[in-house]
């Protein structure tokens, strides 16, 4: 290993800040020096900004006038391998490195002294008088011997009050100390027995083992059905990882809905590992934060993010359901963690695996050139088989406007009650209603500040901007002709299909999992776990019930609009539908018993239904990737699309107009540029959307020529220009 870099004291450094200016900016070393990569805090105006030693500064600035770095914040430096991912992210998402650095420095305080915490363990004294509450405590601190704990886990654990502990505290029996919060994880044994592996499972981890272990970067596509054991798999590349004393990242889509895949890594490895995720607390994310970087945590679970926390010695990341829209960031920086995970592997030697039941059609493509490793698990584990799939036909069901449950499914689900066995009803809709509708004068209540539509969520009480998250009250007169009482809701959302369940299942129990129904991620958990165990006879959720929740006894699935996917226009329409309803089905027969899933459908003919019932899915991507090469998209032709926004959308249209004139850099290289045109969602938080959108054969540098093409015009004042390199979504 060569010597990292160092500054003397006074020595001119350049500093990338979180700021967002386009430069580095030079300092002077401060007093003790710097190391290359160290993270310091820098006067930036009147203010102290946080940044990293980039390198020797410049020299073009007056020396006199250069300021010093105020202090050396008390962080790992930066690694050269993460500078390098940084630099390579940026230029690809074609982001400013200022707000790459902000992604990599999600956690606060990060040069603050350790906080710190109150722990407790046995004291010195005897208490004065014993009741059982204080035996209670003693006794639990005699089992644990040195142990320490916290105020809380104590208390619980004794089964006592914190005013009993208090009490013994003050005298003496009970210690309490500060120590820091920023503590290692317990360490992971991956030498503790995996479950027993079936031969197929068995080989593909070994494959994955010895992946890991060549220290060579590598991409494996690890697919098979829900329920075949991927899991499983690639667990054993974790326990060969951390056997190798290397870190492993495991991305997961829903990372608040993991309870149980967090069991199951700590029954394998004996401990829980380190969860990075939204819902984090401040005080997590920096424990988290600092122990990757000094190896304190060897394995995360994590959100997209934690792609960006600074690994001493990342030897593997597993991206799982690697098809999951999720795991692209549709604001501030639009970045894929699929495709980021990858670039991060590249660099430092690590492995990744892809793990899907249905892969993107990107790496479906990729596997296919050649570029990724094929691992393929073709059966469901044990007894378990694929559902029966079929479809009902909504034409025949006739049903009234107010009802989405056809007969057909009626019949199934109450058969599933009759055998004491679990059902779910899957639809894609939050809320209880998607339109308010006046029967009055014909008028949709509409957000203020977007183009779209307020969707009633009846459980809040309240309409919502599922755009930009406004919320107000359910009128009661319409507030374009004040009629009274004539609002009415149009369309069915998850809730209120839950009030048509009540109504044709009056004596099931009936659970509705939605996202915003559950004050907490915690409440969701709880709720799915309650679940899991037979806690509801059916069960109706959105897309939140379709990712990863394992539900032994539930065995069947029915889909209240499987052509919901289907409609609009979008690229991957298709792709996502066939998606999305063989995940939904996966849901149904988990355990020993066959599952069956029914898809309601006014299309039964449709291609991509078709192929969903015939359980075709080579045959499906391959009429799916003929047709996007036929169109050259994505992933056969490479796409960027441009989001001008801004208050006056005049102004918006004349800058987009400008640009689309001035193609020159685009055409170099072949690519075109179709639009402006509105977006299909054309006001967002009251700024106006322009969209264009850029084609290219897919050799094409294209980040170089969009570079040059939109450094032509100058973006003054309110608008903004985003560029979303292979655009997911287009609204
Ligand atoms: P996937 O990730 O492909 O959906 P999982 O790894 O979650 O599949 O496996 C599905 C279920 O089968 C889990 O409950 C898992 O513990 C169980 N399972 C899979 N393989 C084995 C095995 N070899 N031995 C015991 N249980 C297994
Ligand atoms: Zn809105």
């Amino acid at each position: 290993m060569t010597r990292p870099e160092f500054y003397d004291e006074g020595a001119l450094v350049a500093v990338l800040t979180t700021q967002p200016l386009d430069r580095l900016l030079d300092y002077k070393a401060p007093e003790g020096g710097c190391l290359l990569g160290a993270f310091v805090e820098v006067p930036l105006g009147p203010r102290k900004v946080l940044g990293i030693v980039w390198g020797p500064g410049r020299g073009d600035w007056d020396i006199s006038k250069v300021r010093s770095v105020i202090r050396v914040l008390d962080a790992a430096p930066m690694r050269e391998e993460m500078r390098t991912f940084l630099l390579k992210a940026a230029e690809y998402t074609l982001t400013p490195m200022p707000a790459m650095l902000r992604l990599a420095t999600r956690a606060p305080g990060l040069g603050d002294p350790p906080s710190m915490r109150k722990i407790y363990r046995r004291g010195e004294g005897e208490p004065d008088r014993a009741t059982d509450a204080r035996r209670r405590v003693m006794e639990t601190l005699a089992e644990y011997g040195d142990l320490s704990f916290t105020l809380k886990e104590l208390s619980e654990m004794a089964g006592v009050t914190s005013s009993v502990v208090k009490g013994l505290v003050k005298q003496g029996v009970v210690s309490e100390e500060d120590a820091p919060r920023d503590v290692p994880f317990r360490r992971l044994d991956p030498s503790l027995p995996g479950k027993e592996l079936t031969d197929d499972q068995a080989a593909g981890a070994a494959m994955l083992a010895e992946a890991v272990r060549s220290e060579t970067y590598g991409t494996t596509l690890l697919r098979g059905v829900t329920g075949s054991g991927k899991t499983e798999v690639y667990l054993e590349a974790v326990a060969a990882c951390l056997a190798q004393g290397r870190q492993a990242l495991v991305l997961l889509p829903e990372i608040a809905l993991t309870a149980e895949f967090l069991k199951r890594v700590q029954a394998r490895f004996g401990a829980r590992p380190a969860e990075w995720h939204s819902g984090a607390t401040m005080t997590e994310r920096r424990r988290i934060w600092r122990m990757v970087g000094q190896g304190g945590a060897q394995l995360v679970i994590g959100a997209r993010s934690a792609l960006f926390l600074p690994y001493q010695n990342l030897g593997l990341i597993v991206v799982d359901e690697e098809h999951d829209t999720s795991y692209k960031q549709e604001d501030g920086v639009l970045y894929n963690a699929r495709d980021m995970a990858v670039l991060r592997a590249s660099i430092c030697g690590a492995h990744v695996v892809l793990a899907s039941a249905t892969p993107s059609l990107e790496s479906w493509a990729n596997a296919e050139a050649g570029k990724y490793k094929r691992l393929e698990l073709t059966s469901r584990f044990g007894p378990a088989v694929m559902p029966t799939m079929g479809t009902i036909d909504m034409r025949a069901a006739a049903l009234p406007a107010d009802r989405w449950v056809s007969p057909d499914l009626q019949k199934a689900v109450q058969a599933r009650i009759d055998a004491g066995e679990q059902a779910m009803l899957f639809i894609n809709r939050r809320g209880y209603a998607p339109i308010t509708l006046c029967r009055a004068c014909g008028h949709q209540i509409a957000c203020d500040q977007c183009d779209a539509r307020m969707v009633e969520h009846r459980f809040l009480k309240r309409l919502m901007c599922h755009q930009c998250g406004e919320t107000k009250p359910m009128p009661t007169v319409c507030p374009s002709c004040e009629a009274e009482d004539r609002l009415a809701p149009v369309g069915p959302g998850v809730e209120r299909l839950g009030e048509e369940a009540a109504l044709l299942w009056p004596d099931a129990r009936i659970a509705t999992l939605s996202s915003d129904m559950y004050g907490s991620a915690r409440a969701l958990k709880a709720e799915i776990e309650s679940i899991a165990q037979g806690g509801a006879d059916i069960v109706i959720g959105t897309q939140l019930v379709a990712k990863g929740h394992n539900f032994p006894n539930l065995t069947l699935v029915g889909v209240i609009d499987a052509d919901l996917g289907l409609q609009g226009s979008d690229l991957r329409a298709a792709e996502r539908t066939f998606q999305l309803m063989r995940q939904v089905a996966g849901r149904a027969g988990r355990a020993d018993k066959p599952g069956t899933a029914l898809l309601q459908t006014y299309q039964p003919d449709h291609p991509v239904i078709r192929a969903i019932l015939a359980g075709d899915e080579e045959g499906f991507w391959r009429a799916e990737a003929a047709q996007r090469e036929a169109a050259g998209v994505p992933p056969y032709g490479r796409m960027a699309g441009i989001i001008l926004s801004g208050p006056d959308v005049a102004a918006v249209f004349d800058i987009a107009n400008h640009l689309a004139r001035a193609d020159g850099p685009l055409r170099q290289v072949g690519a075109q540029v179709y639009g402006p045109a509105p977006a299909p969602i054309a006001r967002v938080r009251g700024r106006h959307r322009v969209r264009m959108l850029v084609k290219a054969d897919k050799g094409v540098a294209l980040q170089g020529a969009l570079r040059k093409w939109v450094r032509q015009v100058q973006i003054k004042g309110d608008i903004r220009l985003a560029i979303d390199i292979d655009p997911q979504s287009f609204y």
